[in-house]
């Protein structure tokens, strides 16, 4: 289980909370009850098991080529 970082947008205040990916991310600050973010750090490739995790993976392979190819990549078979 991932330890998911948070920081409240209203008093500032940082605090660490272990979680399980399915549970609900904090939203309040449990000093002030402000609203507290998630702050996004280390295990990355976790938290965005979804949409995130395809558009970073296609923009590496972006990265990767360099010089636009057209899809040339059946060298698998
Ligand atoms: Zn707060």
């Amino acid at each position: 289980m991932p330890t998911y970082e948070y920081i409240c947008t209203k008093c500032g205040y940082e605090f660490e909370e272990f979680q399980s990916i399915s549970a609900e991310p904090i939203s309040i600050c449990p000093k002030c009850n402000g609203r507290v973010e998630r702050k996004i750090s280390a295990g990355a490739g976790l938290v965005f098991k979804g949409s995130g995790f395809y558009i970073t993976d296609y923009k590496n392979k972006e990265n990767k080529s360099g010089s636009k190819k057209p899809s040339n990549k059946k060298s698998d078979s």
